[in-house]
């Protein structure tokens, strides 16, 4: 029936792929990929793509890893999947206690979902109902950072940027505080990242001045707002924000999604700033990048004011029906397993050290080249069209979208941001495979921009 047309037709006949225009897939259709290893991607037609954004960020130890893909296959002759309310599973359990290690000192309890916007709607909701239980009715709404990105599900959304991906969608979202956030690249003050003190901050103080009172919780990306462009800013921010949280009662999310499980050089991005959030969303590298799954890390304090008789009212009454699956967590144990057996976290940091130094080198004095900016093996680069004045592009002109093609016609998976080129690798990437992307990158940029 099919034999006639091409897997690329056949794809295009049905499937609506995500964060596309489709119509761009009439110049550049669907890369029908075939198999995986480490960091390679391997099409139908043999062609091989270097994976250097991870699977959008999930991918930690490479594709089809041996020792995550034997812990599943072992996991998937035991148990598959069962009902997560009233029943649980060994896997699950290990997990908890293994996270409960590796997590912040404030979180202790551990609520399993089955995506990240999921386990993000999941820490408002909880935040939300802990003060409507707890006596203060006041305190329903959220304050975020602009620029944030914290999933696609429409409470997720609302509290991310109101660009791009979510302006349309305004009449039906909530009405958060957006706070103005870090922007180091082009800093009002003039400082710079190692040496400010955070100037910035004076936007969060003066909206916390105003709406703490009706605010439940503040949620931000911790050094990292990843969709934002691979924005970096300093963790005395994050420490500034404990305590302007604390002192006005507000609840603190991090929202370590993107940067969890050691892609900025540390397990997690708050231990940088040595601050604990109230609750802690983890995903994406969680398990690898093999299944979706999603965990958030609650503090005792909110657990305990869910705690009561059932016909109080108290509880969480908050499901998915793959909550805590078990192939889930015997990936994400089995990839626990791979930090705790081989120096990972130091190994990348030495490579991104090395990988500093290679891609400042190699595009460093480039003339779009506007800042290079980096956090554990995240190197991103921002093009712009003059750098003395920090001046951006025209967006029209899609720049980062026409080296992307370039790049993926050399091999190479350089998806952007707007015109922000970034490497976020798995943690096991070696130098020679480092090298080949910059070399890639390097002859895409001046295939579209010049010398
Ligand atoms: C990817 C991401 C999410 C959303 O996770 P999904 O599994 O795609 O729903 C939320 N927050 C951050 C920081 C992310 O990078």
């Amino acid at each position: 029936m099919h034999t006639c047309k091409s897997y690329e037709q056949r794809d295009l006949d049905l499937i609506w792929h995500p964060c596309s225009q489709m119509k761009d897939y009439e110049t550049l259709p669907p890369i029908i990929v075939d198999h995986a290893k480490g960091i390679w991607l391997y099409d139908i037609h043999g062609k091989k793509y270097l994976d250097i954004v991870s699977s959008w960020w999930a991918n930690l130890f490479g594709h089809c890893n041996k020792e995550i893909n034997e812990a599943i296959k072992e996991q998937l002759d035991r148990l598959e999947h069962v009902i997560f309310a009233n029943f649980s599973h060994k896997p699950a359990i290990e997990l908890a206690e293994v996270l409960k290690e590796i997590t912040p000192a404030k979180n202790r309890k551990f609520h399993f979902n089955d995506n990240g916007s999921a386990s993000v709607e999941c820490a408002l909701k909880m935040c939300f109902q802990f003060y409507q239980q707890g006596g203060h009715p006041e305190k329903k709404r959220f304050m975020c950072l602009t620029g944030g990105y914290h999933g696609e599900t429409i409470g997720a959304l609302s509290v991310g940027s109101m660009d791009l991906y979510a302006k349309l969608y305004q009449p039906m979202m909530m009405d958060n505080i957006h706070i103005k956030a870090p922007d180091c690249y082009r800093c009002p003050y003039g400082k710079t990242r190692e040496s400010c003190q955070c100037e910035c901050f004076i936007h969060a103080e003066k909206a916390f001045a105003a709406h703490a009172e009706e605010t439940a919780a503040m949620i931000v990306e911790p050094l990292l707002q990843g969709s934002a462009g691979m924005r970096i800013y300093p963790p005395l921010y994050l420490k500034k924000l404990r305590r302007l949280c604390d002192a006005h009662d507000v609840k603190l999310i991090f929202d370590e999604i993107a940067t969890g499980f050691g892609r900025t050089g540390t397990m997690f991005a708050c231990e940088q700033a040595d601050v604990s959030p109230d609750i802690l969303c983890l995903s994406k590298g969680l398990t690898g990048g093999y299944l979706p799954m999603s965990v958030t890390c609650v503090s005792e304090e909110i657990y305990d004011a869910f705690y009561a008789d059932y016909g109080q009212g108290r509880a969480f009454l908050h499901s998915h029906t793959y909550a805590g699956n078990p192939l889930g967590c015997a990936a994400a144990l089995a990839v626990q397993k791979i930090f705790r057996e081989q120096p990972i976290l130091q190994t990348a940091q030495e490579n991104a050290d090395w990988l500093t130094k290679e891609m400042q080198h190699a595009i460093g004095s480039h003339p779009h080249v506007g800042e290079i900016r980096h956090l554990g093996l995240i190197h991103a680069v921002e093009l712009v069209k003059a750098p003395a004045v920090k001046e951006p592009f025209d967006a029209k002109k899609r720049i980062g979208y026409a080296i992307y093609k370039k790049a993926l016609s050399y091999g190479l998976v350089l998806r952007p941001l707007g015109d922000v080129l970034y490497f976020n690798p798995p943690l096991n990437i070696t130098r020679k495979e480092l090298s080949m992307a910059i070399e890639i990158m390097q002859k895409a940029m001046t295939d579209v921009l010049g010398q």
